[in-house]
Protein backbone atom coordinates (compact mmCIF):
# COMPACT_ATOMS: atom_id res chain seq x y z
CA UNK A 1 0.00 0.00 0.00
CA UNK A 2 1.70 2.74 -1.27
CA UNK A 3 1.85 6.26 0.44
CA UNK A 4 0.63 8.86 -2.19
CA UNK A 5 0.64 11.90 -0.78
CA UNK A 6 2.18 13.76 3.03
CA UNK A 7 1.10 17.14 3.88
CA UNK A 8 2.17 19.07 7.01
CA UNK A 9 -0.73 21.14 7.67
CA UNK A 10 -0.20 24.33 10.85
CA UNK A 11 -3.82 24.99 12.16
CA UNK A 12 -3.67 27.93 14.73
CA UNK A 13 -6.33 28.00 16.97
CA UNK A 14 -6.91 30.56 19.38
CA UNK A 15 -6.87 29.63 23.07
CA UNK A 16 -7.90 30.67 26.60
CA UNK A 17 -7.25 29.65 29.91
CA UNK A 18 -7.79 30.72 33.28
CA UNK A 19 -5.02 33.66 34.34
CA UNK A 20 -3.26 36.29 32.51
CA UNK A 21 -1.78 36.23 29.14
CA UNK A 22 1.29 33.74 29.28
CA UNK A 23 3.16 31.06 27.40
CA UNK A 24 6.54 29.63 26.97
CA UNK A 25 9.58 29.69 25.14
CA UNK A 26 9.59 33.61 25.68
CA UNK A 27 6.72 33.64 23.85
CA UNK A 28 2.61 35.07 24.65
CA UNK A 29 0.10 32.52 23.36
CA UNK A 30 -3.05 33.72 21.83
CA UNK A 31 -3.12 30.10 19.78
CA UNK A 32 -1.66 27.25 19.35
CA UNK A 33 -0.26 26.08 16.37
CA UNK A 34 -0.55 22.32 15.85
CA UNK A 35 1.19 20.82 13.19
CA UNK A 36 -0.99 18.05 11.74
CA UNK A 37 0.65 15.75 9.62
CA UNK A 38 -2.10 14.26 7.10
CA UNK A 39 -0.85 11.21 5.11
CA UNK A 40 -3.19 9.44 1.63
CA UNK A 41 -2.20 5.59 0.28
CA UNK A 42 -3.65 4.15 -2.77
CA UNK A 43 -6.60 3.75 -1.75
CA UNK A 44 -7.46 6.51 -0.84
CA UNK A 45 -7.31 6.17 3.30
CA UNK A 46 -5.96 8.73 5.21
CA UNK A 47 -4.37 8.96 8.02
CA UNK A 48 -3.43 11.79 10.59
CA UNK A 49 -0.52 12.29 12.66
CA UNK A 50 0.69 15.19 14.61
CA UNK A 51 4.50 16.93 15.00
CA UNK A 52 5.23 18.83 17.60
CA UNK A 53 5.06 22.62 16.52
CA UNK A 54 3.83 24.97 18.72
CA UNK A 55 6.83 28.10 18.77
CA UNK A 56 9.01 25.63 16.32
CA UNK A 57 6.06 25.11 13.92
CA UNK A 58 7.57 26.40 10.54
CA UNK A 59 10.43 24.73 10.92
CA UNK A 60 8.70 21.93 11.40
CA UNK A 61 6.23 22.22 8.87
CA UNK A 62 9.51 22.43 6.66
CA UNK A 63 10.94 19.39 7.58
CA UNK A 64 7.61 17.15 6.88
CA UNK A 65 7.17 18.80 3.36
CA UNK A 66 10.77 19.38 2.25
CA UNK A 67 12.88 16.66 4.25
CA UNK A 68 10.36 13.88 5.43
CA UNK A 69 8.39 13.43 2.32
CA UNK A 70 10.65 13.15 -0.73
CA UNK A 71 11.77 10.37 1.36
CA UNK A 72 8.65 8.38 2.14
CA UNK A 73 6.64 9.14 -1.28
CA UNK A 74 5.90 5.82 -3.27
CA UNK A 75 6.88 4.07 0.01
CA UNK A 76 4.94 1.17 1.51
CA UNK A 77 2.59 1.87 4.39
CA UNK A 78 2.29 -1.13 5.73
CA UNK A 79 5.38 -2.04 6.92
CA UNK A 80 5.65 1.12 9.63
CA UNK A 81 8.77 -0.77 11.25
CA UNK A 82 11.08 -1.30 8.49
CA UNK A 83 10.18 2.18 7.05
CA UNK A 84 10.81 4.49 10.01
CA UNK A 85 13.83 2.67 10.26
CA UNK A 86 15.17 3.55 7.15
CA UNK A 87 14.13 6.87 7.21
CA UNK A 88 15.40 7.31 10.57
CA UNK A 89 18.93 6.06 9.34
CA UNK A 90 18.43 8.79 6.14
CA UNK A 91 17.50 11.82 8.58
CA UNK A 92 20.05 11.11 11.56
CA UNK A 93 22.45 13.36 10.03
CA UNK A 94 19.92 16.00 10.49
CA UNK A 95 19.00 15.25 13.82
CA UNK A 96 18.18 12.53 16.08
CA UNK A 97 16.21 15.58 18.36
CA UNK A 98 14.08 18.10 17.09
CA UNK A 99 12.10 18.74 13.41
CA UNK A 100 13.73 15.91 11.75
CA UNK A 101 12.54 13.94 14.49
CA UNK A 102 9.35 15.78 15.15
CA UNK A 103 8.38 15.19 11.33
CA UNK A 104 9.34 11.12 11.51
CA UNK A 105 6.99 11.49 14.67
CA UNK A 106 3.84 12.95 12.69
CA UNK A 107 4.40 10.93 10.10
CA UNK A 108 4.25 7.42 11.94
CA UNK A 109 1.81 8.47 14.28
CA UNK A 110 -0.31 8.52 10.92
CA UNK A 111 0.99 5.80 9.61
CA UNK A 112 -0.27 3.76 12.83
CA UNK A 113 -3.61 5.47 12.20
CA UNK A 114 -3.38 4.27 8.81
CA UNK A 115 -3.13 0.38 10.25
CA UNK A 116 -5.66 0.86 12.47
CA UNK A 117 -8.26 1.91 9.68
CA UNK A 118 -7.45 -0.66 7.50
CA UNK A 119 -7.83 -3.29 10.50
CA UNK A 120 -10.65 -1.46 11.76
CA UNK A 121 -9.15 -1.60 15.18
CA UNK A 122 -8.19 1.33 17.03
CA UNK A 123 -4.52 1.30 17.86
CA UNK A 124 -4.59 0.11 21.54
CA UNK A 125 -6.34 -2.93 20.14
CA UNK A 126 -4.15 -3.62 16.52
CA UNK A 127 -1.04 -3.83 19.31
CA UNK A 128 -2.87 -6.23 21.71
CA UNK A 129 -4.36 -4.53 24.75
CA UNK A 130 -6.94 -1.47 24.72
CA UNK A 131 -9.27 -2.76 27.29
CA UNK A 132 -8.73 0.70 29.71
CA UNK A 133 -12.20 2.41 28.68
CA UNK A 134 -10.86 5.44 30.61
CA UNK A 135 -8.39 7.08 31.91
CA UNK A 136 -7.83 9.96 34.71
CA UNK A 137 -6.21 13.23 33.10
CA UNK A 138 -4.76 15.67 34.96
CA UNK A 139 -5.16 19.69 34.02
CA UNK A 140 -1.67 21.18 33.17
CA UNK A 141 -2.25 24.88 33.86
CA UNK A 142 0.11 27.27 32.19
CA UNK A 143 2.91 29.29 34.31
CA UNK A 144 0.90 31.94 36.07
CA UNK A 145 3.55 33.33 37.96
CA UNK A 146 1.16 34.89 40.70
CA UNK A 147 -0.64 32.98 44.12
CA UNK A 148 -3.59 35.18 43.54
CA UNK A 149 -3.74 33.55 39.71
CA UNK A 150 -2.80 29.94 41.12
CA UNK A 151 -5.55 30.44 43.30
CA UNK A 152 -8.29 30.92 41.06
CA UNK A 153 -7.14 28.31 38.50
CA UNK A 154 -6.69 25.43 41.24
CA UNK A 155 -10.27 26.52 42.27
CA UNK A 156 -11.59 26.07 38.91
CA UNK A 157 -9.62 23.22 38.25
CA UNK A 158 -11.14 21.42 40.98
CA UNK A 159 -14.98 22.28 40.34
CA UNK A 160 -14.33 20.89 36.66
CA UNK A 161 -13.26 17.63 38.85
CA UNK A 162 -9.81 16.96 38.12
CA UNK A 163 -8.06 14.53 40.87
CA UNK A 164 -4.64 15.96 40.32
CA UNK A 165 -3.05 19.30 39.04
CA UNK A 166 0.22 20.27 37.44
CA UNK A 167 1.73 23.89 38.46
CA UNK A 168 4.58 25.55 35.70
CA UNK A 169 5.71 28.05 38.54
CA UNK A 170 9.14 28.58 39.99
CA UNK A 171 8.41 29.88 43.71
CA UNK A 172 7.23 28.48 46.73
CA UNK A 173 4.91 30.61 47.50
CA UNK A 174 2.61 29.66 44.23
CA UNK A 175 3.08 25.85 45.11
CA UNK A 176 1.76 26.62 48.84
CA UNK A 177 -1.09 28.92 47.79
CA UNK A 178 -2.25 25.54 45.06
CA UNK A 179 -1.85 22.75 48.05
CA UNK A 180 -4.13 25.06 50.33
CA UNK A 181 -7.01 25.38 47.55
CA UNK A 182 -6.65 22.02 46.41
CA UNK A 183 -6.21 20.19 50.04
CA UNK A 184 -5.04 17.08 50.51
CA UNK A 185 -6.76 14.75 48.32
CA UNK A 186 -6.11 16.34 44.88
CA UNK A 187 -2.85 15.28 43.53
CA UNK A 188 0.17 18.16 43.07
CA UNK A 189 2.90 17.97 40.58
CA UNK A 190 5.17 21.14 40.12
CA UNK A 191 6.94 21.40 36.39
CA UNK A 192 9.38 23.72 36.34
CA UNK A 193 10.99 23.61 32.91
CA UNK A 194 14.49 23.01 34.16
CA UNK A 195 14.82 26.58 35.86
CA UNK A 196 17.67 25.83 38.38
CA UNK A 197 20.91 24.87 38.56
CA UNK A 198 21.48 21.52 40.51
CA UNK A 199 22.73 23.60 43.79
CA UNK A 200 19.48 25.83 43.12
CA UNK A 201 17.12 23.03 42.36
CA UNK A 202 18.35 20.70 45.57
CA UNK A 203 17.47 24.08 47.94
CA UNK A 204 14.21 24.43 46.25
CA UNK A 205 13.02 20.92 45.99
CA UNK A 206 14.02 20.60 50.14
CA UNK A 207 11.57 23.72 50.81
CA UNK A 208 9.01 21.94 48.54
CA UNK A 209 8.73 18.51 50.54
CA UNK A 210 6.16 19.84 52.60
CA UNK A 211 3.61 20.45 49.81
CA UNK A 212 3.86 16.37 48.93
CA UNK A 213 4.05 16.70 45.23
CA UNK A 214 3.17 13.55 42.72
CA UNK A 215 6.10 14.63 41.14
CA UNK A 216 8.92 17.21 40.59
CA UNK A 217 9.42 17.72 36.51
CA UNK A 218 12.57 18.56 35.05
CA UNK A 219 14.17 20.59 38.56
CA UNK A 220 17.53 20.77 36.55
CA UNK A 221 19.03 22.72 34.32
CA UNK A 222 20.58 21.79 31.19
CA UNK A 223 18.04 18.89 30.85
CA UNK A 224 20.85 16.71 29.86
CA UNK A 225 22.32 16.76 33.74
CA UNK A 226 21.60 13.19 34.57
CA UNK A 227 24.03 13.48 37.23
CA UNK A 228 22.48 16.18 38.65
CA UNK A 229 18.95 14.95 38.84
CA UNK A 230 20.37 11.87 40.51
CA UNK A 231 22.26 13.47 43.52
CA UNK A 232 18.92 15.54 43.94
CA UNK A 233 16.70 12.50 43.78
CA UNK A 234 19.39 10.31 46.16
CA UNK A 235 19.55 13.80 48.79
CA UNK A 236 15.83 13.62 48.79
CA UNK A 237 14.65 10.17 48.83
CA UNK A 238 10.68 12.12 49.39
CA UNK A 239 10.93 13.83 46.18
CA UNK A 240 10.21 11.62 43.06
CA UNK A 241 11.30 13.51 39.89
CA UNK A 242 9.90 13.14 36.20
CA UNK A 243 11.92 13.94 33.03
CA UNK A 244 12.00 13.39 29.03
CA UNK A 245 10.01 15.41 27.46
CA UNK A 246 12.90 16.99 26.16
CA UNK A 247 14.56 13.81 25.00
CA UNK A 248 14.64 13.08 21.15
CA UNK A 249 14.64 9.31 20.45
CA UNK A 250 14.01 5.81 22.37
CA UNK A 251 17.98 5.39 22.32
CA UNK A 252 18.35 8.51 24.19
CA UNK A 253 15.74 7.22 27.16
CA UNK A 254 18.17 4.19 27.79
CA UNK A 255 20.33 6.09 30.50
CA UNK A 256 17.28 8.03 32.03
CA UNK A 257 15.54 4.80 32.12
CA UNK A 258 18.44 3.20 33.37
CA UNK A 259 19.22 5.99 36.14
CA UNK A 260 17.62 5.95 39.58
CA UNK A 261 17.43 9.60 39.20
CA UNK A 262 14.28 9.16 37.98
CA UNK A 263 10.47 7.84 38.90
CA UNK A 264 8.55 8.74 35.59
CA UNK A 265 9.27 8.78 32.29
CA UNK A 266 8.08 11.61 29.98
CA UNK A 267 7.94 10.35 26.24
CA UNK A 268 6.24 12.88 24.15
CA UNK A 269 4.71 10.93 21.33
CA UNK A 270 5.08 14.52 18.66
CA UNK A 271 8.52 14.76 19.92
CA UNK A 272 10.38 11.27 20.01
CA UNK A 273 9.39 9.04 17.46
CA UNK A 274 5.94 8.54 17.65
CA UNK A 275 3.83 6.06 18.39
CA UNK A 276 6.84 3.48 17.40
CA UNK A 277 9.12 5.47 19.85
CA UNK A 278 6.66 5.74 22.42
CA UNK A 279 6.41 1.48 22.49
CA UNK A 280 10.21 1.68 22.73
CA UNK A 281 10.60 3.94 25.78
CA UNK A 282 7.56 1.86 27.38
CA UNK A 283 8.95 -1.49 27.16
CA UNK A 284 11.61 0.38 28.87
CA UNK A 285 9.95 1.72 31.87
CA UNK A 286 8.45 -1.49 32.42
CA UNK A 287 12.35 -3.46 32.73
CA UNK A 288 13.34 -0.57 34.67
CA UNK A 289 10.13 -0.47 36.78
CA UNK A 290 9.52 3.32 35.98
CA UNK A 291 5.98 4.95 36.13
CA UNK A 292 5.36 6.32 32.47
CA UNK A 293 4.05 10.51 32.51
CA UNK A 294 3.65 11.01 28.99
CA UNK A 295 4.27 14.51 27.63
CA UNK A 296 0.29 15.41 25.99
CA UNK A 297 -0.19 18.96 26.21
CA UNK A 298 -1.57 18.64 22.74
CA UNK A 299 -4.83 18.37 21.26
CA UNK A 300 -4.67 16.70 18.07
CA UNK A 301 -3.68 13.96 17.04
CA UNK A 302 -0.73 13.93 19.47
CA UNK A 303 -3.41 13.31 22.20
CA UNK A 304 -5.14 10.45 20.54
CA UNK A 305 -2.04 8.74 20.20
CA UNK A 306 -0.90 9.32 23.84
CA UNK A 307 -4.51 7.68 24.90
CA UNK A 308 -4.23 5.07 22.99
CA UNK A 309 -0.77 4.91 24.60
CA UNK A 310 -2.77 4.71 27.43
CA UNK A 311 -5.58 2.07 26.60
CA UNK A 312 -2.07 -0.35 26.28
CA UNK A 313 0.14 0.75 29.16
CA UNK A 314 -1.24 0.44 33.06
CA UNK A 315 2.19 2.36 34.26
CA UNK A 316 0.38 5.29 32.68
CA UNK A 317 -1.78 6.48 36.17
CA UNK A 318 -2.50 9.89 34.01
CA UNK A 319 -3.31 11.68 31.08
CA UNK A 320 -1.09 15.40 30.49
CA UNK A 321 -4.45 17.82 29.23
CA UNK A 322 -3.43 21.10 28.76
CA UNK A 323 -4.88 23.65 31.03
CA UNK A 324 -6.57 26.05 28.31
CA UNK A 325 -9.36 25.83 26.60
CA UNK A 326 -9.14 25.86 22.07
CA UNK A 327 -11.66 28.04 20.78
CA UNK A 328 -12.36 25.09 18.41
CA UNK A 329 -11.78 21.35 19.45
CA UNK A 330 -10.57 19.39 16.92
CA UNK A 331 -12.08 16.69 17.77
CA UNK A 332 -15.73 17.79 19.02
CA UNK A 333 -15.62 16.31 22.60
CA UNK A 334 -13.59 13.07 21.79
CA UNK A 335 -10.39 13.26 23.64
CA UNK A 336 -11.45 15.90 26.01
CA UNK A 337 -11.65 15.38 29.98
CA UNK A 338 -15.36 14.68 31.83
CA UNK A 339 -17.08 15.77 34.28
CA UNK A 340 -15.03 13.31 36.85
CA UNK A 341 -11.74 14.40 35.73
CA UNK A 342 -10.88 11.27 32.96
CA UNK A 343 -10.88 11.45 29.75
CA UNK A 344 -12.94 8.00 27.54
CA UNK A 345 -10.20 6.69 25.34
CA UNK A 346 -11.36 6.59 22.16
CA UNK A 347 -12.31 3.49 20.51
CA UNK A 348 -12.57 4.22 16.47
CA UNK A 349 -10.41 2.75 14.23
CA UNK A 350 -6.76 4.06 14.51
CA UNK A 351 -6.02 6.44 17.03
CA UNK A 352 -9.66 6.67 17.37
CA UNK A 353 -10.98 10.32 15.30
CA UNK A 354 -10.37 12.43 12.70
CA UNK A 355 -9.84 15.79 12.79
CA UNK A 356 -12.80 18.14 11.90
CA UNK A 357 -12.36 19.89 8.69
CA UNK A 358 -14.39 22.79 9.35
CA UNK A 359 -11.56 23.32 12.05
CA UNK A 360 -8.82 23.26 10.16
CA UNK A 361 -10.00 25.26 7.12
CA UNK A 362 -10.86 28.06 9.87
CA UNK A 363 -7.51 27.88 11.27
CA UNK A 364 -5.43 26.88 8.89
CA UNK A 365 -1.91 28.94 8.97
CA UNK A 366 -0.45 28.41 5.58
MG1 LIG B 1 7.05 19.48 31.26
Amino acid sequence: MRITRIEAIPVAVPIHHDGPPTGFGGVIWSALTHVLVRVETEDGRIGWGEAFGYNIAPATVAAVEQTLAPLALGRDATDIAALIEDLARHLHLFGRAGPAQYALSGLDIALWDLAGKRAGLPVAALLGGGGRPRVPAYTSLLRLNAAEHVRKACAKARERGFGAVKLHEITIETVAAAREVLGDAIALMLDVNCAWRPAEALAMARRLLPYDLRWLEEPVWPPEDLAGLARLRSALPGMKLAAGENIGNAWQFRPLAASPALDFLQPSVTKMGGISGFLKVALQAELHGKELAPHSPYFGPGLLASLQMAALFPAIEMIECFGVTLEAPFFGPVGLPEADGAITIPTGPGIGADPDPEVIRRYRVT
